[in-house]
């Protein structure tokens, strides 16, 4: 099908790569790009790391200047959000207009979750957008006393560049260490430590119960009636994907938009990417639903290319997760699965740095993970993709392994 007019609904990643790729792969017709925040779109990872601790300013985060959107002929709709999605007369309401088209990019991402009390006192934050970073950031100063809950990507984050700042950070955690669900209990134990190491109180299998306060956040309860005094709060407790705007429009929705292997979320011109998106991933071997900056980006320029190409010529978007994160100057690397086979250290062990181990089922190496060891984790990664097997992975890279970094 011949397309003339190109929406993309959400402009963080996703959506920005499926723009530049529409551009990059020669498609001339219209394209609008919607976006609900009211800034230029921006790339999100240093929000809780280097903008946080000022090495990085808010400007520096556009992913474009606002000349490359005219100059690419992409018309940049800041401020207004899709409401609703009539696909059967191919059209979108933004705001209070109903906006035509004929190819339609989904990425409007996910929003943080928020408990269900205390997030209207004042000094409750949740960390999501550049709004949010520059106004968490006025506040961790030396000695403010900061309660995080969380301690997942953002509690991590936030804990370590509060403490940077000289705050007093309690961080909360729901489950028995910190990123536990995403690292596992024996390398979120490590992790704990590496918060406790840099003066971080963190309190874990802890139910937060309450904030208190008179109109502005001063203490933080706990189940178990303990109550953690407080400046300021931030809650990174995970994100919710926004696809309320979908639900009278019989696309199928399920802890995200569900899609096809092809990124296909049901009739033929309309595909998705970006953490909105659940989708079968073949490597995993299972639904999926990234959260993940590179998962992302890739999806956006696949997204964007099967559109183009059409439904019979589309090709699946099968990924290895992988993510990084910056905690108390440690650069910590994770690829693949790490819920799954043998936790084998192939450097140090993992309260030492660097540390490098691998996941291993069977023969296969089905995850990574690396603290302080970029080249020895980028060496295995790349064995990853290419489903080697551990014994070979060991006899060619073993030695380098020795010597890492
Ligand atoms: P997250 O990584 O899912 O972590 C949330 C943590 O909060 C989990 O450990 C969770 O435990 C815990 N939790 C849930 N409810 C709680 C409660 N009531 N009290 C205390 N703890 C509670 O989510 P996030 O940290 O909010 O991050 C949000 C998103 O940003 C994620 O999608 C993440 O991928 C992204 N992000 C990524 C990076 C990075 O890649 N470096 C950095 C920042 C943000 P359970 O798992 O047991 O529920």
């Amino acid at each position: 099908m011949r397309l003339s007019k190109v929406v993309v609904i959400g402009a963080s990643v996703a959506g920005m790569r499926a723009v530049e790729t529409l551009r990059r792969e020669r498609f001339e017709g219209e394209i609008t790009l919607v976006s609900a925040e009211a800034h230029a779109p921006y790339d999100r990872p240093p929000l809780s790391k280097q903008v946080l601790t000022g090495e990085i300013a808010p400007d520096a985060l556009r992913y474009r200047e606002i000349e490359w959107f005219a100059e690419q002929r992409v018309d940049l709709q800041l401020g207004l959000e899709a409401k609703e999605l009539d696909t059967r007369a191919k059209q979108i309401r933004v705001g209070e207009r109903w906006m035509p088209y004929d190819g339609l990019v989904i990425a409007t991402g996910a929003r943080a979750r928020e408990l269900e009390f205390g997030q209207s006192l004042k000094g409750v934050y949740s960390l999501r957008t550049i709004d949010d970073a520059v106004a968490i950031k006025e506040r961790i100063l030396p000695g403010v006393r900061v309660v995080i809950i969380g301690a997942g990507f953002i509690g991590s984050e936030v804990a370590s560049s509060a403490a940077a700042a000289g705050a007093q950070v309690t961080l909360v955690e729901i489950g028995a260490t910190a990123m536990c669900r995403v690292v596992g209990m024996q390398l979120g134990s490590a992790l704990g430590k590496l918060h406790e190491e840099f003066g971080v109180n963190l309190i874990c299998n802890a139910r937060v119960t309450g904030i208190g306060g008179y109109e502005r956040a001063e203490f933080v309860r706990l189940e178990d009636g303990w109550e953690l005094p407080a400046d300021i709060v931030v809650v990174g407790i995970g994100v919710s994907p926004n696809t309320e705007w979908l639900v009278n429009s019989g696309l199928k929705i399920d802890d995200g938009l569900v899609c096809d292997e092809t990124l296909n979320a049901g009739p033929e011109t309309v595909f998705a990417a970006g953490d909105v998106v659940a989708w079968p991933n073949r490597w995993w071997g299972g639904m999926m639903r990234g959260e993940q900056w590179l998962v992302a980006a890739e999806q956006g320029m696949q997204a964007a290319k099967n559109l183009l190409a059409g439904r019979a010529d589309a090709r699946r978007f099968s990924t290895i997760p992988y993510f990084w994160t910056d905690q108390y100057g440690c650069r910590i690397q994770v690829a693949g699965r790490t819920d799954v086979g043998e936790l084998v250290p192939l450097v140090g062990d993992e309260f030492q740095r660097p540390f490098v181990c691998v996941f291993k089922q069977e023969d296969q190496i089905k995850g990574i993970f690396a603290v302080n060891a970029p080249r020895a984790f980028a060496m295995l990664r790349g064995a990853l993709q290419q489903h080697r097997s551990f014994d070979r992975v060991m006899e060619s890279v073993g030695r380098d392994l020795s010597t890492v970094d």
